[in-house]
């Protein structure tokens, strides 16, 4: 695992390939007894998961407060972690199983973030956490008006939401009324895969979501804006 890790991480430090190895046994292990991923391959892990989870990396600023929505194994939360400890990462998922995976992991990784279990939905209504992050992150975990709706309630004014996306242009054209609604923008930043269309939706909160948003659990993806 190692090799494949350093093959799809170039210049990966010794500390931060030994913490994605421990990653994939987990990852591997855990596995067997619950649904994380249907990826297992070393390569695959090492590149659709571990590589791929760190595109967004070139747009966080130090120290920067990090939502990952939806973040199931931790993906692509964890990663950037990995490279990244001096991010303030919070991952949220509203199954409480992955979220005792995610906790296992974080303290073997000895890595610092906050775990919560929680629908988007009802986690962007309290206080602690509406407007109060830099930068949410997600993948695959909805269309990209659902995405909006439970991510931009979550960032400060000038925050950004970035989606990962095969191909956005059409995501991008169903979302233009959710953009409108929640008065955010949003720019295509293209990622080189060789695994198939990549690209990050980037999103950034432009003022204050109307408090109508995020609607009550399952609304969103139910009736997309
Ligand atoms: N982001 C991970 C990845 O890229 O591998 C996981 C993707 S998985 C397909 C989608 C995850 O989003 C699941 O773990 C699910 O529990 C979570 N999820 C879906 N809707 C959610 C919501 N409304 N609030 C919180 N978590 C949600």
């Amino acid at each position: 695992m190692r090799e494949k890790i350093r093959q799809a991480i170039p210049n990966i430090t010794e500390e931060a390939c030994d913490k994605f190895v421990a990653y994939y046994e987990l990852l591997i292990d855990w596995n067997t007894r619950m649904n994380l991923t249907a990826i297992t391959e070393p390569m695959d892990v090492a590149k659709k998961h571990f590589a791929d989870s760190l595109a967004a990396l070139p747009l966080l600023q130090s120290g920067a407060k990090v939502v990952d929505v939806g973040t199931g194994a931790g993906f692509p939360g964890i990663p950037l972690l990995i490279l990244r400890p001096d991010l303030k990462m919070t991952l949220v998922d509203s199954l409480q199983k992955r979220i005792t995976f995610l906790e296992t992991v974080l303290k073997t990784l000895e890595l610092p973030a906050e775990c919560v279990h929680a629908r988007a939905e009802d986690f962007g209504r309290l206080p602690a956490y509406r407007g109060q992050f830099d930068f949410a992150v997600s993948r695959a975990v909805a269309n990209l008006s659902v995405l909006l709706e439970l991510t931009v309630p979550l960032l400060k004014v000038g925050g950004k939401s970035i989606c990962y996306k095969g191909d956005a242009a059409d995501e991008l054209n169903a979302a233009r009324g959710a953009l409108h609604l929640l008065h955010a923008s949003a720019e295509t930043v293209s990622v080189e895969a060789d695994y198939g269309a990549r690209s990050l939706i980037v999103c950034t909160k432009n003022a204050p979501t109307p408090n109508l948003y995020p609607r009550k659990a399952g609304m969103p993806a139910k009736k997309p804006l």
